[in-house]
């Protein structure tokens, strides 16, 4: 069978690569060619720098209500073709279908919500220290922005990015994941479809060194939305120059299980935290701390539930556990088992790939864990979780924060003031009470402390994100009045 041919988008055009490369990208479920996508390289970034610069004047001009409009359209056309959408995003993936229709239904709700925020582009207003002098801030947009994307969330990752920046004016050069890079080009068609003028968004294909460094050092690019490995992130505030950068990067979540939890909540809790999409979310629960005295209780519980999850292409029906993206990651989730094991942690179940087709990782499940373990400290991405059984409400909290990483914490507890004490001490961007560290809304903000990243996307701070807050005084008295000097 012939291959589907995909092109790149560039000034309002499908095109190919400047050096006429291509490349191929399997489904790491059934390990068939998916299509044929264009190698981009420096050239053609340059053009699409270009393109979104020539766009940038008009677009930026537009009133943001009206900006915010076309994604209403986006929103309706992503409806629409929900899922068609979600078919190939499995197809291209792998991922169980319900997942891949929530990663379209997240991508409809950024455009929804942000749409409306074309209309709350607040600056703020405030007091000069002079008389007959005002003082206020309006927001401008940055730019270029430069999107580069990970694979995990093929549609809703470049939703939080390319929406707000759009509606905060900005034009778009964006660098998906180059195993993902069949649903890049079906969400730029949503776009294309909804109106977008040309130039306003630019997809470039190709690999991160090539394309992604290229957007990263260029200097007509004004910022850097980054979404990815931490490793990746370093390098990128390494090359950027000055120019702004927004860093969502991994993480090593914890989900605590005090001894008054109700601990069959929290077992479902960890059972979506840490297998759910295979474990590869950055908001994966790869580390569950539990109460001494419900130890063993629990590591039955999970093991009996575990057991039944079933692996598979995530077009079949009841399937509750995709593939591993491809071979690379199923080689780094099993050399994380056999650290595990080396550093002596005892193996309760998985620990190998099923099957010899596709790429699937069992759900591996240490215990007998300690803190300062490989695999309590190191993100894995896949299906692997680490226990370790804490004294009390301190232990817990020092061990939760003893990783380089931030993003997403939970706790499982009745007790209001652990609930309430482990919000504030908890060291990480968000923090769930009897909830899995799964579950983000677009409509607060997102993002990590430590090594997880600084950016804010979604909510409010998806604006402050993507705009430049300009301070304005404007001075009525008629005369020449100095800040610090005039006194009286
Ligand atoms: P990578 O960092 O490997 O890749 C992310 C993107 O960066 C890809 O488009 C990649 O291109 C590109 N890239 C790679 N090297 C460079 C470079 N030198 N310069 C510029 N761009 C580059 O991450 P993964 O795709 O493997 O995604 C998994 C990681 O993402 C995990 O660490 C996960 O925790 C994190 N993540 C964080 C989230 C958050 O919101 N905090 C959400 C989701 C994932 P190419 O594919 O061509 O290599």
């Amino acid at each position: 069978m012939k291959l589907p041919v995909f092109k790149m988008y560039i000034d309002g055009k499908w095109v190919n690569s400047h050096s006429e490369e291509t490349f191929q990208k399997i489904n790491p479920a059934t390990e068939k060619l998916v299509g044929v996508f264009q190698k981009g390289n420096k050239e053609d970034v340059k053009k699409a720098v270009n393109a979104a610069e020539r766009a940038f004047e008009k677009w930026s001009e537009i009133p943001a209500p009206k900006r915010g409009k076309i994604l209403l359209k986006v929103a309706q056309l992503l409806e629409q073709n929900k899922e068609n959408l979600a078919k190939e995003l499995t197809e291209e993936m792998g991922k169980v279908l319900a997942e891949a229709r929530g990663d379209i239904q997240e991508a409809i709700d950024m455009a929804e919500y942000i749409a409306g925020e074309g209309r709350r582009l607040f600056g703020r207003t405030t007091t000069s220290e002079l008389k007959d002098k005002f003082a206020m801030t309006v927001r401008d947009p940055i730019g270029v922005v430069g999107c580069i994307t990970p694979w995990n969330f093929p549609i809703a990752i470049p939703s939080w990015k390319i929406f707000p920046a759009l509606v905060c004016g900005n034009t778009i050069v964006f660098k998906p994941s180059s195993d993902t890079p069949r649903c890049a080009v079906k969400f730029v068609e949503i776009l294309e479809k909804a109106g977008i003028p040309k130039g306003v968004i630019n997809l470039v294909t190709g690999g991160g060194n090539e394309v992604g460094m290229e957007i990263v050092r260029n200097k007509g690019i004004r910022m850097i939305s980054f979404t990815g490995h931490r490793d990746t992130g370093k390098e990128i505030l390494r090359q950027a120059g000055i120019k702004k950068v927004s860093l969502e990067l991994g993480s090593k979540n914890v989900i605590i299980i005090m001894d008054d939890a109700d601990l069959n909540l929290a077992l479902e809790g960890v059972l979506w935290g840490a297998f759910g999409t295979a474990g590869q979310r950055c908001t994966a629960a790869s580390r569950v701390i539990v109460a001494k005295d419900l130890k063993s209780k629990f590591e039955k519980m999970l093991l009996e539930k575990a057991s039944k999850l079933k692996l598979g292409y995530g077009l079949n029906k009841g399937i509750d556990i995709g593939p591993l993206i491809n071979k690379a990651a199923l080689e780094k989730v099993h050399s994380y088992t056999e650290i595990g094991k080396k550093e002596g942690a005892k193996l309760l179940t998985g620990g190998k790939r099923s099957g010899t087709k596709g790429f699937f990782y069992l759900p591996t499940i240490f215990t007998d864990v300690s803190p300062y373990m490989r695999i309590f400290q190191e993100e894995i991405f896949g299906p692997t979780t680490a226990i370790f059984s804490c004294k009390n409400f301190d232990e817990a909290i020092e061990a939760a924060n003893s990783v380089e990483y931030g993003l997403s914490f939970s706790i499982y507890t009745k007790n209001i003031n652990n609930a309430f004490k482990a919000i504030k001490k908890l060291q990480s961007g968000i923090v769930y009470i009897n909830a899995p560290t799964i579950g983000a809304e677009i409509h607060l903000p997102f993002g990590g402390i430590k090594n997880s990243g600084f950016s804010r996307e979604g909510g409010w701070t998806a604006i402050e994100e993507f705009t430049n807050e300009k301070t304005v005084y404007i001075d009525f008295s008629g005369k020449l009045q100095k800040a610090q000097i005039d006194l009286d």
